[in-house]
């Protein structure tokens, strides 16, 4: 049978996971080979410290892009998605929390029409406590609030994208937990579908239950960014006006009190505070226009996250 000519691109970035490695190389292959579809798979090796480097180069058919340094989940992904050649990108972990014998069903509603298939791991926190459910609810109720979309499990790795849904995402911070909601934001038409969840074997987790607390930040941050980010004045810009509104009412109210009570200004705190909300208001009108500046001479200067990588390898077919 003739291979379609959509080309899949496998993302995984591990981080000291060497004992999933070869487990995870040989279910993925398996199923990815039963698609009938050309495919990538690239590992990023997000700075490990133990034979993860060493593992991956005796897997057959695999690209590796080994990072300088730990930097992050994120930019692990990012460096990845940038490499890939696919029409579709799929990422996932790498230590075989994630089923490879599930992408084919999250592969089948792209061809549905969705832009963007995200797993949800309905069954994670069953036998957690209750300190784990309740934030990580929380943080995902919250996620579906700024990107009007209802989301379940921003934070599952296995997620099924069109490539192009990347041409104008810029990375940082621990964003990958966010790209469901910017993706929202660009109008993409996103479906979430339970999938299996087998808790990690090898090694533990890289995070703990701040980690909820960050994504709440995070959230706020989407948020602010979403709403702003093309007009930043707009934002200091308002406050400031409310600040020289303060500042005129201050005044306006010390002159009444003086005129028609025999007030004098000193026995208030008015002129302090009207002289306060004026400066406040000068301040931020001058911080909304330096931020208008940063935000003009950026969208000029493209990051280029090539910057991260220390070597890449293609390993031989068997
Ligand atoms: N990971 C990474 N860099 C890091 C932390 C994690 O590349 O700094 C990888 C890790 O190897 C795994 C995936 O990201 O493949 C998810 O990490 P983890 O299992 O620790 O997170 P959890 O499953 O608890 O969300
Ligand atoms: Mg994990």
């Amino acid at each position: 049978m003739e291979k379609s000519n959509i080309m899949l691109s496998i993302i995984i970035p591990v981080y000291n996971e060497f004992k999933s490695l070869k487990e995870l190389h040989g279910r993925l292959t398996k199923t990815l080979s039963s698609l009938n579809k050309t495919y990538e798979i690239i590992f990023v090796d997000d700075g490990s410290t133990d034979d993860t480097f060493k593992t991956l180069k005796e897997l057959s058919d695999i690209k590796i892009i080994k990072l300088k340094r730990n930097f992050g989940q994120t930019i692990a992904l990012a460096t990845g998605i940038k490499k890939a050649q696919g029409d579709i990108i799929i990422t996932m972990d790498g230590d075989l929390e994630n089923e490879p014998e599930d992408i084919p069903l999250l592969l089948s509603k792209i061809e549905e029409g969705y832009d963007v298939v995200s797993g949800w791991r309905k069954n994670r926190w069953e036998n957690s406590k209750i300190t784990r459910k309740i934030p990580s609810a929380m943080a995902n109720r919250l996620l579906s609030r700024v990107s009007g979309v209802k989301i379940n499990d921003a934070g599952c790795t296995l997620k099924v994208y069109k490539k192009e849904l990347f041409d104008n995402l810029s990375f940082s911070g621990d964003m990958h937990r966010l790209f469901l909601a910017y993706m929202a934001k660009q109008g993409a038409k996103i479906a979430e579908i339970p999938i299996n969840y087998t808790p990690r074997k090898h090694g533990k987790s890289n995070y703990g239950i701040s980690r909820t607390l960050d994504v709440i930040v995070d959230v706020i941050a989407f948020y602010f960014f979403e709403k702003f980010h093309n007009k930043p004045f707009r934002f200091f810009g308002a406050i400031g006006m409310f600040s020289f509104l303060a500042s005129f009412l201050s005044f306006a109210l010390m002159i009444i009190l003086r005129l028609a009570y025999k007030i004098t200004f000193i026995e208030t705190p008015l002129p302090t505070l009207a002289v306060t909300f004026g400066i406040v208001g000068f301040q931020l009108v001058l911080m909304g226009l330096i931020a208008e500046l940063i935000h003009r001479t950026n969208k000029e200067n493209h990051q280029n996250s090539d910057y991260y990588i220390k070597k890449e390898e293609t390993t031989c077919a068997e």
